[in-house]
């Protein structure tokens, strides 16, 4: 699939200075100066150029992407059909602000999202520039719809780091340490978590659904908003029943059931929704990472009624809906539609488990492997318990980028490995990168 990704760069994995190499570190060092010490970075590298499985360093290392910049490169970076959208736009047009005088990339984003979104119903949507943006709005639309003001959220969640999207979030540290105090009428309820509560779907939606009836009460709940897996806590996949029995009760008590696909959307689980696969209908649903092959773009879409329910002007934004960033996102999904990417992450994760399993027999500290299509996580745990590994993933995350692999840590606990490739990345550099990571993790705890 060469025609697949854009900067025509080998596709090989290839180490030619020590990591971080001498430009790396001399950005490193104007970093330190200029860049709030706030951020952190997984890998010491500064890249230059990306595409398809790799990303290349300012000092010519090319590595193996195991990321996708968090879920966002599904298409590849500089994708060629992102690239002729953003070029093509941006000679013609590239801002006005869609609530001063309106353009047809933004309309024409909103017609493919209300086609692709689950769901059969009459949908309309609202662009915005980032994941949190797309949850605040999702929760003002909740809210307005039904004048109740209790939102309910999960164990493990991640939505955001603004204020209502970080109180939303159910980690500590690093997204709300210190950052406090944080929105109101927002209750956290337990999530399904297989691995951890061994319960199946319908015991943990009672377990979740009580502690909503008692504590907060069915009447005064806008909307039950859930990751369908879950992405920062660790590739969390609810067991079977679990999301269909949340829709029900939303439906059953008049709450908006709102599927927070930012992480999961737009081929990452091998459908174009995590909901797809249990024929999950949320009222409403947010997305943004996978939307646009990099560029800043969000949406919320759902039911007409709802979406229609807010006064005019009640949601907007400079930005939002950006007109580069449209055609950017009408790029990413006719690729995906090309490529039949939801089929291509289904191989991505046959191939993942495939040798994760193996990798399982073999080392007792990982307590499980788990996701969707190309949605994959390892667990860390002490042999024989679930006591979290915590410092695991971090030095395997060390070890792979020393090698040429570009691997993600996750999890409440942070004991959690997820892989997320791009899903134009090539058999062959998977397999190599998975390699890596085995031998990573031989190193770590002794073969
Ligand atoms: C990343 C993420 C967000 C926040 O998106 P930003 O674009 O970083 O604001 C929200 N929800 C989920 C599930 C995410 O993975």
């Amino acid at each position: 699939m060469s025609e697949a990704f854009g900067p025509d760069l080998p596709q090989k994995r290839e180490v030619v200075t020590a990591i971080p190499g001498p430009k790396s570190q001399e950005l490193a060092q104007r970093r330190k100066t200029a860049v709030s010490a706030a951020l952190g970075a997984a890998v010491p590298i500064y890249a230059e150029r990306a595409g398809g499985g790799v990303i290349v360093d300012v000092d010519g290392n090319s590595f193996i992407d195991l990321g996708a910049g968090i879920a966002v490169v599904n298409v590849g970076n500089s994708a060629p059909l992102v690239v002729e959208g953003i070029d093509e736009q941006a000679h013609k047009l590239i801002h006005t602000c869609f609530m001063v005088a309106g353009y047809e990339p933004y309309i024409e984003v909103c017609e493919k999202l209300n086609e692709i979104t689950p769901g059969d119903h009459h949908k309309k949507s609202a662009l915005f520039n980032s994941g949190a943006e797309a949850v605040e709005n999702a929760v003002k639309v909740a809210r307005a719809f039904t004048k109740r003001p209790a939102v309910i959220v999960f164990e493990h969640a991640y939505h955001g780091r603004t204020n209502l999207t970080m109180t939303m979030t159910g980690k500590n540290m690093p997204y709300k340490h210190s950052f406090g105090p944080f929105a109101p009428e927002i209750y956290r309820v337990p999530a399904s978590y297989p691995l951890r509560d061994g319960l199946d779907g319908q015991v943990a939606f009672r377990k979740a659904i009580q502690k909503v009836e008692f504590e907060i009460g069915a009447e005064n709940v806008a909307a039950v908003m859930i990751e369908p897996i879950q992405g920062e806590g660790g590739f969390i996949v609810p067991a079977p029943g679990f999301l269909p029995a949340l829709q029900q009760w939303c439906t059953d008590n008049g709450a908006i059931f709102i599927a927070d696909e930012v992480q999961t959307g737009f081929c990452r689980t091998g459908e174009w929704f995590a909901c797809d696969h249990e024929g999950v209908v949320p009222d409403v649903i947010t997305t943004a990472k996978g939307i646009a092959g990099g560029m800043p773009l969000a949406a919320v879409t759902g039911r007409a009624e709802i979406m229609d329910s807010v006064h005019v002007g009640g949601l907007g934004g400079t930005y939002g809906g950006n007109p580069v960033a449209c055609a950017a996102a009408m790029g990413s999904i006719a690729t995906m539609e090309q490529l039949d990417l939801p089929q291509r992450a289904r191989e991505i994760g046959a191939l993942m488990m495939h040798k994760l399993a193996a990798l399982a027999e073999q080392f007792d500290v990982i307590a499980e492997i788990r996701g969707r299509g190309a949605m994959v996580a390892i667990e860390f745990a002490k042999p024989g318990t679930l006591e979290p590994l915590p410092d695991l993933p971090k030095a395997l995350a060390a070890r792979c980028a020393q090698e040429g692999v570009v691997i993600l840590t996750a999890g409440t606990y942070g004991n959690i490995i997820r892989l997320l490739p791009p899903l134009v990345i090539s058999d062959e550099l998977l397999a190599d990168g998975l390699d890596v990571l085995a031998a990573a993790l031989a190193a770590e705890v002794g073969a």
